[in-house]
């Protein structure tokens, strides 16, 4: 079998062992719906109470301040769907970054195109959200700011509690995408002045489908999905119990191990990007190097295309991803990277490399060993590098 070097924990996770063996139960034995009254429905029951603890314990909210999701996107959307409904009479305008998720901007599309306003805000050249800008961009029909906790490309972690700080003192609600974070840096809602919160399970070597958002008591919030009574009757349809007890699971890990793996991992990241920036001619490291997601690195090459840099990697077992939004079926680089000032031809050579707490630093020598031979492969194609090599001469 082919070797996988998994660089991608950014994108998902795998599924802990343990947090597949919690899960196994709730398929087959106790199957029963929570929302049934027999006995034979206690346990479940009890296990998705108990996922909710664990998780409402983890960033310090209340049990009924926790509403199970579909996952990260389903809770950025329902969050912004929500507030601009329940809050359309106070006001149409909500704040935001120039570097969300698609989750978040293109809900914010969607509201746009149905009567709200949309302020994008600038980010610095490490990826830091403009303070004055956005105290700037505050008006009286402000009803919501959402800035992400982290970003899932750059690694860049924002200044939440200032910014939440100054949403209080607006009176304007505070969301924040923190799916990059939980799990990952510690989160206290409360020490951060964060009103609504989304996070999901698969980025946290949980599964797949399953997420969170957090509401604070006393936020006008509006049912997102409409049927029957679970989650106090804000967002029906029968709870993915196996998906509750997964997540629950995956948080206990996460928060119990959070401190000695972000210190591994931080230091394998910083061995990576100091081994890549020493031997790699014409690289950059994107995103802050002190405010960084532990597992984070993003790098960009210049004469260097991304898509053919991630072909040749995979073919030597390398999973990363690229700075373009090849998904969309576009070869557009990146907004995040477009964001903080990069040139589209720079943006297009970029590499996010995200680190797990398996990965080894042998599988680091390996990735970079590979990088290296693979960009001097590429240059050696490139008529620009040619070009920019014989002026060099000169
Ligand atoms: C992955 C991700 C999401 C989407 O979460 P899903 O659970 O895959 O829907 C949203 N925001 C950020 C920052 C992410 O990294």
């Amino acid at each position: 079998m082919k070797k996988t070097i998994y660089l991608d924990n950014a994108a998902t996770t795998k599924t802990r062992p343990e947090v597949v063996e919690a899960m196994l139960p709730y398929f087959t034995e106790f199957y029963g719906n929570p929302s049934s009254i027999y006995s034979f429905s206690d346990e479940p029951k009890k296990a998705v109470a108990n996922g909710r603890e664990i998780i409402a314990k983890s960033i310090g909210a209340k049990t009924n301040e926790l509403y199970f999701t579909g996952g990260g996107s389903e809770s950025d959307n329902w969050a912004l769907k929500a507030t601009a409904e329940a809050y359309k009479s106070k006001g149409n305008h909500i704040i935001t970054s120039k570097i969300e998720h698609h989750a978040i901007l293109h809900t914010c599309e969607w509201l746009e195109k149905n009567g709200f306003e949309v302020t994008y805000i600038d980010v610095d050249e490490n990826g830091v959200l403009k303070l004055d800008e956005l105290k700037k961009a505050i008006r009286p029909t402000t009803i919501l700011i959402s800035v992400m906790f982290a970003n899932n490309e750059i690694g860049t972690i924002q200044p939440i509690k200032e910014i939440g700080q100054i949403a209080k003192e607006h009176g304007i609600l505070f969301h924040t995408d923190a799916v990059q974070a939980y799990g990952h840096v510690p989160i206290n809602v409360d020490e951060l002045n964060i009103d609504m919160m989304s996070a999901s399970g698969h980025k946290i070597n949980g599964p797949k489908g399953i997420g969170f958002l957090y509401i604070r008591t006393g936020v006008k919030i509006r049912s997102f999905i409409h049927g029957g009574a679970q989650e106090r009757k804000r967002r029906a349809g029968t709870e993915n119990v196996t998906g509750i007890v997964g997540f629950g699971k995956a948080a206990e890990i996460a928060a119990a191990s959070m401190e000695e793996r972000s210190k591994y991992e931080s230091e394998l990241r910083d061995y990576l990007m100091d081994r890549v920036m020493a031997e790699i001619p014409y690289a950059r490291i994107n995103g802050s190097r002190e405010n960084r997601l532990p597992n984070n690195a993003n790098f960009s090459f210049q004469f260097i295309e991304g898509e053919s840099m991630l072909i040749m990697l995979d073919d030597k077992g390398i999973c990363g991803s690229s700075g373009s939004a090849c998904t969309s079926g576009s070869l557009d680089p990146s907004h995040v990277l477009l964001a903080i000032g990069l040139p589209h031809e720079i943006a297009h050579g970029s590499l996010r490399l995200t680190l797990s707490e398996e990965t080894t630093k042998e599988d680091i020598d390996y990735t970079v060993d590979n990088l290296k031979a693979i960009v001097a492969r590429l240059r050696s194609m490139s008529p620009l590098y040619e070009d920019f090599i014989k002026h060099q001469a000169k």
